[in-house]
């Protein structure tokens, strides 16, 4: 019996960097600042200056990302938002929990993000932003978002939890749009020990709404301007993500190399690939494939000790908590994604032996 492989190995990255996280962990605990302390400009700017935005807020997690742009937004009630139907729950959820509408839109087949074709169908007078997702680290179709949302004066929200350090015709993910809004959860290509996330904007009104925002609508010590949330931070999960910035480029080269491998042994084998596109690159959160029979092949990977993923078994609108805001119909290739796709061990630290064994077993499980 082989060894069992991780589904994201953090056991390894951890290791590489266990002094350096427990040096910046350590100055935390001797200075004190658990709450906006040094660490978070620092982490705030180091991810501005990456990014190319000219502002960055980190804040509690993506999830918080999101929430707290729509809020900077000044979203109202019966608003719509339109976003892809093929997504985490997040994306629609705070779209919801803000009195909004998510109005959902299918994927392309081949990249499973936004279809922009089908976004102008879907504007109405009630539409106030599009919120693409650039899901399994590939960003979406930016330009034909922002220009549709330019010709009708939406802002656009991109949902980069999967992708920071992904490229989009040159430019970062998270800085292609209004707001770009990232999630350092520890499975994401840059995570914490914990719950993370950052807004990333260049507009300074915007920015400044979401600062006062995350702390309770404060636009000094005891002066509520707005409503806001508790939503900042900590200072020790910012320390551990200074730490991992600090090979996080060769991660992400890692990560190019790895996927570009699993594309060229898989290719030309009977499975269906994820397309990238030639004007952006995928930092592939996720390494996702479409396979038939899914429930047997998973079955025979997790007999060599492959553990495999869905990412994600049900479309939005087929969720108890959004069926009501799509017909049945609507996405039917955010159906037909859901059925197929299934996610193998992707991680910067996942061994060239490691990863022929994940193919030769894919391949010995769909043949
Ligand atoms: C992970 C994720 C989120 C939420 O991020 P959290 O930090 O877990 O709150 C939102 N959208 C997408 C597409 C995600 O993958």
């Amino acid at each position: 019996m082989t060894a069992k492989l991780d589904f994201i190995d953090l056991k390894s990255q951890y290791a590489a960097l266990k002094e350096r996280i427990a040096v910046r962990m350590q100055a935390v605990l001797d200075h004190g600042q658990y709450i906006m302390g040094p660490e978070v400009k620092e982490l705030e700017e180091q991810l501005a200056a990456f990014t190319g935005a000219k502002h960055c807020i980190t804040v509690a997690s993506g999830t918080e990302a999101l929430l707290i742009a729509l809020m900077a937004l000044d979203l109202q009630p019966g608003d719509e938002v339109i976003t892809t139907a093929f997504t985490f729950a997040a994306t629609a959820e705070m779209i919801v929990l803000r009195g909004g509408v998510p109005v959902f839109v299918d994927i392309e087949p081949d990249t499973c993000n936004i279809d922009a074709r089908l976004i102008e169908a879907k504007i109405t007078p009630r539409t106030r932003a599009i919120m693409p997702v650039s899901l399994y680290g590939q960003c979406a179709d930016m330009e034909a978002v922002n220009a549709i949302a330019a010709r009708h004066g939406l802002a656009v929200i991109e949902d980069a939890a999967q992708s920071f350090g992904a490229t989009y015709q040159g430019a970062r993910s998270g800085n292609l749009s209004t707001f770009g809004c990232t999630s350092f959860f520890p499975s994401k290509p840059l995570g914490c020990y914990g719950d993370g996330g950052a807004i990333f904007t260049s507009d300074d009104a915007l920015a400044q709404a979401c600062r006062e925002i995350r702390v309770h609508g404060q636009s000094a010590r005891y002066t509520h301007t707005r409503v806001g949330v508790g939503g900042r931070m900590d200072t020790l999960q910012c320390a551990v993500v200074l730490a991992k910035l600090e090979r996080f480029d060769w991660e992400l080269q890692r990560r190019r190399e790895i996927g570009a491998r699993y594309q060229l042994l898989l290719e030309g084998r009977g499975i269906d690939l994820l397309a990238v596109r030639p004007d952006r690159d995928c930092v592939w959160a996720q390494y996702t494939v479409f396979v038939d029979e899914r429930a047997k092949v998973q079955a025979a990977l997790q007999a060599q000790g492959i553990p495999t993923a869905v990412h994600y078994p049900k479309p939005l609108h087929r969720q108890p908590a959004y069926a009501a805001y799509c017909c049945a119909e609507c996405c039917p290739e955010s159906e037909r994604a859901a059925q197929r796709v299934m996610s193998l061990p992707m991680s910067a630290d996942l061994s060239e032996a490691d990863q022929l064994r994940v193919v030769q077993a894919l391949l010995d499980a769909t043949q």
